[in-house]
Parts: C-alpha cells; structure tokens; sequence
C-alpha cells in the first residue's frame, strides 16, 4: 500500500453543510459567506475576516490594499512556498530576501534589523531607502512557515520604529501560537489558505484578516471587481478582480473550521509519533520547537546531511518512492526558481543558510488520519535510506 504526503479530512457534516446550499439554490455571495468570515474572524481573534478564491488572491490583495506598487521593496523570506514572494511580483513590488534562521526556518531577525539598521537610510522625504537598490522598503511580509511563528515580537517591533507595513503569511499556521496569541493578530492584515494540503480545506480558497476597517472594506471591493460596499452590482470604483469564494467553498469552511480543534489534535498526534520514533539521531534535524511558540503542524519536515548539496537528500526521496512512500523537498528556495533568478538575481551562497534549508528538507507523508502502523514504516524506511547514504555510520552534523 502506497502512503501518500497528504489527505483531506471530510466527514458527514462536510458533505451535509455543502448539500444544504446546493439546496439552497443561493450558490455565491451569499449568507454562508458571511458566517464563514464572522467566525474565522472570531477564531484568529480579528475584527475582520475576507474570504479569496485562494491564499495566493488573499495575499494580493493585502499587497494591492496596503498601496504597495513599483519603486517599492519589501523584506520577506525565500524558503516558502512561491506565492508568498510572487504576491509581491504581481504589483511589480521587489522581494528583497532576507535569510533564515537555521533552526526555526523562519526570517532571521538579527538580519532583518541588521538590514533596516545598515543597508536603510531616510531620504528628505522621510521614506525609508533601500541605499543598494534604490527602492522605498515599505513592509515585511514574514511567513510562518511549516506552522512555526515567526519572531513576531521583533517583527513588529521593527516594523513599528521603521514605519513599515506587515502582511503575515499564515497560510500554513492556523492555530498557531506566539506568546500565547495567535498568529494572524499581529501584522496589520494577515493571510490563511484553504487548499486541500492545509490544516483546514475549502478545496480551493483563502482568506485575509484586519483589524483596520478601511483595509477589509478595500479587499471586499477588490474581491468583487473593484465595486463599492453599497454593493451596486454595475459600478465599479476601482480596478478589481474576481476572488471570491462561493457559498459551496464557503460550507465547507465552515464545517471544517467547527472541527478545528479535532484537526489539529490529529496532526499533534501524528508529528508526536514521528518525534518520538525519529529523536535522538545526530544525522537528522527534526522540528524545532521552543515554549515562546506552539507549532500548527503543517507538515513533517525533516532535514538531513547537506554538506554535499541535494544529492543525499534527493536519494533518500528515491529510496521512499520506491517504497510506495510519498514526500516532498519541501521548500526549495524561491531565489533559485527559474523565473526569479530572472526577476530578482541572487548569487550562489548570497542566502546561504536558506539553500541549505532548500538541500535537505524532506517533508514525509503528514495528515490527520495517517496509522501509527504506517508512521513506523514510514521512520523505518527512512532510517534504512539513511543507512544507504551511510550517514548514521558517519553522523554528518546538519549545522
Ligand atoms: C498554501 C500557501 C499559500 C497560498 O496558497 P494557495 O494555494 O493560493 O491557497 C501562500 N503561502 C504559503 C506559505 C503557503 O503555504
């Protein structure tokens, strides 16, 4: 039996509460919708929750919302998934990456304020300058990623003594905690998403929460073409798109938002069997975790020997495929992708602890419903791929 990386959980109350609006014959904009976002809304702990076709139309939005455009550069990660960078891109708005912290994945906060402190400077109209680029750094888009915040204290401290916006990607980290809040409370707008590999799925969509009411009503009408709150169908006050998410994705949401809590648990149980089964080993890096943060688990990514390139990670992934076991070289870094190395040039070793991130990540197969039985032949085959690559026998450091 193959073991696959990832699988929807849908039950009963999935499949009634989207039969319910079929019935309905109100198939969008509808009051699904509404409940939808008032009670994400009251989930994260926001004033304001807008539903998008996706996470990737959500984090648009958010970019188009905070006036973001062309002359302007923003501070984010390359290990992430692409729309988190390419979000940027689409209002010609240049990703400046910073590089990541080794053991939690995430922004490296002394770099970021290294940056803001050495390469910035103010220019006689008071805007920050990237002296290097010739670019106004108006924001930081950190990403938390694999579920893991990011050091949002110093985030948004920084954020706060540079006057800069900050869009949180929480596309992989419902639930998630920093400092007993959650995360989604702490930039001025933040990002969640909904496709079938996340914690919580509507099929396809996404959703951006704010507190600042004029942001939320700017998304509302961007969602909708570009119409105004007095929702008159054919005009139009600004240039927008068509993000919205139907009452069917929507019920869906909101069956699986009721369970949440039952969804996460699932997901602890499982990465608490990995845990258990893969600690100890001084050639695999396992999770990280600290008590400044609780985790929403995302996915399992292990890292492994990297000092020679992907080459040992990539055979390892062949020794699972055989096997009948899924997984995949979670992240590779943004800068590397074809079309970036075009958008934004980087050199080789220019965000060093990133590609080494990118060289030996493995997520293995991760979902709620994922057997104890499996997890073990998950660990064993990993075990023996790494005896095949001989690096339990020479306990290669990943540091
Ligand atoms: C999933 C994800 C998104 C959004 O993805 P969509 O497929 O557009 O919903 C954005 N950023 C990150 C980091 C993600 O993991």
């Amino acid at each position: 039996m193959n073991i696959p990386l990832c699988l929807p959980s849908i039950g009963d109350s999935e499949i009634e509460e989207v039969t319910r609006v079929l019935r309905s014959n109100q198939l969008s904009l509808g009051p699904v919708l509404t409940r939808f976002e008032e009670q994400f809304a009251s989930y994260i702990g926001t004033k304001y929750a807008v539903a998008a076709s996706s996470g990737t139309a959500a984090l648009h939005m958010g970019v188009r919302a905070m006036g973001l455009g062309q002359g302007n550069e923003v501070l984010t990660t390359s290990f992430s998934f692409v729309a988190s960078a390419n979000c940027l891109l689409f209002e010609t708005v240049r990703p400046r990456f910073i590089d990541i912290d080794r053991d939690t994945l995430n922004l490296d906060t002394d770099l970021l304020r290294d940056f803001l402190s050495r390469k910035c400077r103010r220019n006689r109209r008071g805007e920050l300058i990237d002296v290097e680029a010739g670019l106004i750094v108006k924001g930081i888009l950190p990403v938390h990623v694999f579920g893991l915040p990011a050091e949002m204290d110093v985030i948004t401290e920084l954020a706060e003594e540079y006057d800069l916006w900050v869009l949180e990607d929480a596309c992989e980290a419902i639930g998630a905690e920093y400092k007993g809040r959650r995360v989604g409370t702490f930039g001025d707008a933040a990002v969640f998403a909904f496709y079938p590999n996340k914690q919580m799925t509507t099929g396809e969509g996404g959703m951006i929460v704010t507190d600042d009411p004029d942001l939320a009503a700017q998304c509302r009408s961007l969602r909708n073409q570009g119409r105004d709150a007095d929702g008159r169908w054919l005009k139009h006050t600004t240039l927008g798109y068509n993000y919205r998410l139907s009452e069917l994705h929507c019920a869906l949401g909101c069956a699986q938002l009721s369970r949440i809590d039952t969804l996460l648990d699932a997901r602890n149980r499982v990465a608490r069997e990995y845990m258990n089964l893969l600690g100890g080993r001084d050639f695999l890096r396992l999770p990280y975790s600290d008590s400044d943060s609780t985790r929403s688990w995302f996915v399992f990514v292990i890292q492994v020997a990297a000092d020679s390139g992907a080459q040992c990670r990539d055979n390892i992934r062949i020794h699972l495929e055989k096997a009948g076991i899924a997984s995949q070289a979670y992240f590779p870094a943004i800068h590397r992708q074809p079309y970036f190395a075009q958008a934004v040039p980087h050199l080789p070793g220019e965000l060093p602890a990133t590609e080494q991130a990118s060289d030996s990540c493995i997520a293995l197969p991760f979902f709620p419903a994922l057997a104890s039985s499996d997890i073990q032949r998950v660990v064993e085959t990993v075990l023996d791929a790494c005896d095949a690559q001989g690096l339990s026998a020479r306990l290669i450091s990943v540091h």
